[in-house]
């Protein structure tokens, strides 16, 4: 997606150990005005998949999911990646490396808002080696509920997680797709001339 690529030219920050900061409209400040565009374009890709749920994951995909979730006229749910008292007990949980922090964390989904009759598309910010999406997968298939695609706002093609994704035969959508990145370097993008 073009002006996604071009956003991320202009404002991404690249620093070291492949981490792409571009916390000027989408982890810290969120340019919403993008966020629609984006979601625009994966209502597009996945127009005539029966979706009626957006799922992602606390706490940097929550606002591009929401505003998913308003294109596509879904309601959207964030698996938490800790226990709160206001949390049921009745859940799916599993756990999940974080790339950024380098910890692992539990993450949990109530069995109320996952439901065998859902069919889930997901969201989340960046995909890098996709441990993230192989826990939410792990979550909706153990609510019994279907896949219908995965949606990516950044994809870093020189990690493996989208290979693994895609080999499982799932939708995956990415707008943009680094392939190569080096600090104070050039970004370049999947497809680019
Ligand atoms: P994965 O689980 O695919 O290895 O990493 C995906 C998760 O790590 C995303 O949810 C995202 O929050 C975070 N992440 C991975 N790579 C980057 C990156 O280069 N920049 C930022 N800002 N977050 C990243």
């Amino acid at each position: 997606m073009q002006l996604l690529e071009e956003r991320i030219r202009k404002d991404g920050i690249v620093r070291e150990r492949n981490v792409l900061k571009v916390d000027s409209f989408i982890n810290h400040q969120m340019d919403i005005g993008l966020f629609e565009e984006m979601a625009k374009e994966w209502k597009r890709l996945f127009a005539g998949k029966p979706i009626n749920k957006i799922l992602t994951i606390e706490a940097s995909g929550i606002g591009i999911a929401a505003v998913a979730a308003r294109e596509f006229g879904v309601p959207v749910v964030f698996a938490k990646k800790s226990m709160s008292i206001n949390l049921d007990q009745d859940n799916y949980r599993t756990k999940i490396q974080s790339f950024t922090h380098g910890r692992e964390y539990e993450v949990i989904v109530s069995k109320k808002f996952l439901t065998p009759g859902d069919h889930v598309l997901l969201i989340d910010d960046f995909l890098a080696n996709g441990c993230a999406l192989m826990g939410l997968l792990e979550l909706v298939q153990a609510a019994g509920a279907t896949v219908e695609g995965i949606g990516i706002a950044i994809e870093k093609g020189f990690q493996s997680g989208g290979e693994r994704i895609r080999s499982m035969g799932i939708q995956l959508e990415s707008l943009a797709i680094v392939e190569s990145m080096s600090p104070g370097g050039e970004i370049v993008f999947r497809g680019q001339p």
